[in-house]
């Protein structure tokens, strides 16, 4: 499998780090447009998608990343990561703006003050049997997909936390909290696929 990164701007970079190493991938981190020169594909962690955004400014590789992403680079985002690829974000703060990538509306912290934070086993056929433990973190819900979005998982009642297009992944929880490996193998697959 080539290199690929992490974007380490903020966030839970060292989580999705480690987990990409468990599966033997040759992991850099991503902080300037050298570095994602380097890599076949990228995480975006979760942390703060507003304070992501702006970092990739001020850091120059906002238009880089963009690029590389319509131009068909494997990405994988959890949370923050799945807010900055939807095209269309609701509810963002201080004028934030997303990468974009997937035809898809995303509503951050969708879940209030009430609960903000759970964990749940989700059922995801894709991924094989064993359900998936998901962990939400003040936590974004996907509400519109486009005809070329892959709905992955849904909650009970019925909100899309997981998706695929593409090249492109995304869940609206922490599967590198939980010691669940297949989205990050998924993604490797991807890149491998690609390139
Ligand atoms: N609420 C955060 C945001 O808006 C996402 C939280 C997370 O990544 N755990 O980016």
């Amino acid at each position: 499998t080539p290199p690929v990164g992490v974007l380490a701007l903020q966030g839970d970079v060292r989580e999705h780090v480690a987990s990409l190493r468990e599966l033997g991938a040759d992991v850099r981190e991503v902080r300037s447009v050298a570095d994602l020169e380097q890599v076949a594909g990228l995480v975006i962690p979760g942390g703060e998608s507003s304070v992501i955004d702006k970092l990739s400014r001020i850091f120059g590789v906002r238009d880089a990343i963009r690029e590389r992403i319509a131009a068909g680079m494997p990405v994988y985002g959890t949370c923050a990561g799945l807010i900055l690829l939807a095209d269309e974000l609701v509810d963002g703060i201080d004028g934030q703006q997303t990468f974009g990538g997937f035809d898809a509306t995303v509503r951050r912290n969708a879940f209030g003050t009430q609960s903000d934070s759970f964990e749940t086993d989700l059922a995801i056929p894709a991924l094989g049997e064993h359900p998936v433990h998901a962990v939400f973190i003040r936590a974004p819900v996907v509400e519109r997909v486009g005809p070329d979005v892959e709905v992955l998982a849904r909650l009970d009642d019925g909100r899309i936390v997981a998706i695929a297009q593409g090249a492109l992944l995304g869940t609206s929880f922490h599967p590198e909290v939980s010691g669940e490996q297949r989205f990050h193998e998924r993604f490797l697959q991807t890149v491998r696929a690609t390139s």
